[in-house]
């Protein structure tokens, strides 16, 4: 994502140690937005020199939060999976309402702008033992092609079992932490197999996420998503997707699907905060059905877009 001009940062109270020294004598007050150009954390803050912290991102629309109740009680979960203080929602909701409103997009007439709000909860600075909090607001990028014409999905090994957030807890899955790169890493591997997205799979052949997303999965009249139990994300978006559909009178369910289910799929959506809802057309080479019809019913039916 290229950071858009009116970007913009808001630190929060325990963040404002996280500044860095050199801006010290401009320090932004915590709450008070700043261009995300010119926002540093320390570069000893566990968020960049371990990746030991959480996130969450969060579709805005037309100045509608989506999912936010939601989005805070993931980071709050995942917080608590690394053992983080409990993070305090209410300063990240007014801190990213603050952000929001600082943002031009949200003081320009355009109809359907979409930001991305981040909240951001580190470990903060090594040794100081204070939670550095802030929260960025970004242009979204232009979903459109994904959200109409679908994208091409490869699956990938994700290199462990359906079980392990029972039997490795230490491997923080089901957290939604900053150590992103492994997420990048697939990601890269992806476009270098010509494809956009990626499904992982765990080591005994079931279907888990993607790397920035949630998976749903069509067999006629049902529709199933993987358990949140198998140490991934309970996705936002793929949860407002099942209420609409619920609402269309289709079938729902959280199950435990396995690779070769892909494989029959009457049709694949990839679902996150950003791009929202993405059909696969292709999946490990062979063409999967899109339906850009009832795609864009659960578009304008979960998201109003
Ligand atoms: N799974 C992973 C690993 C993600 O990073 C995301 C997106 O943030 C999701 C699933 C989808 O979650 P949501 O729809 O709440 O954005």
């Amino acid at each position: 994502m290229v950071l858009g001009d009116g970007d913009v940062v808001v630190f929060l109270e325990a963040g404002r140690a996280a500044v860095s020294r050199a801006r010290e004598t401009q320090a932004p007050a915590h709450g008070e937005p700043v261009p995300l150009t010119e926002a540093a954390v320390n570069v000893a803050d566990l968020a960049l020199t371990r990746g030991d912290g959480v996130f969450e991102s969060i579709a805005v629309i037309d100045g509608r939060f989506i999912a936010l109740d939601e989005h805070l009680d993931r980071l709050a979960h995942s917080a608590a999976l690394l053992d983080l203080p409990e993070p305090d929602t209410a300063a990240f909701e007014a801190a990213a309402r603050a952000g929001v409103a600082a943002h031009p997009a949200a003081r320009s007439s355009a109809p359907d702008t979409e930001l991305l709000v981040k909240l951001l909860y580190s470990r903060g600075i090594e040794g100081a033992d204070t939670p550095t909090g802030w929260v960025q607001v970004l242009t979204g990028p232009d979903h459109s092609r994904a959200r109409e014409h679908g994208i091409a999905v490869v699956t990938l090994d994700r290199g462990y079992r359906h079980d392990v957030a029972r039997t490795s807890p230490w491997l923080l899955q089901g957290a939604k932490t900053l150590s992103y790169a492994v997420n990048k890493a697939a990601l890269r591997e992806a476009e270098r197999r010509d494809a956009d997205d990626v499904i992982f799979v765990s080591s005994d052949g079931i279907v888990l996420e993607g790397p920035t997303s949630s998976v749903i999965v069509r067999h006629g009249e049902l529709f199933r998503t993987p358990r949140s139990d198998l140490g991934i994300l309970a996705g936002t978006t793929q949860a407002a997707v099942f209420r609409t559909l619920a609402g269309l009178g289709f079938e729902t369910a959280d199950a435990v699907l396995t690779e070769a289910e892909l494989g029959t799929a009457d049709a694949i959506w990839l679902c996150s905060s950003g791009r929202l809802v993405a059909p696969v057309r292709r999946l490990d080479g062979e063409a999967v059905p899109v339906d850009a019809e009832l795609t864009s019913t659960l578009l304008r039916g979960a998201f109003g877009v």
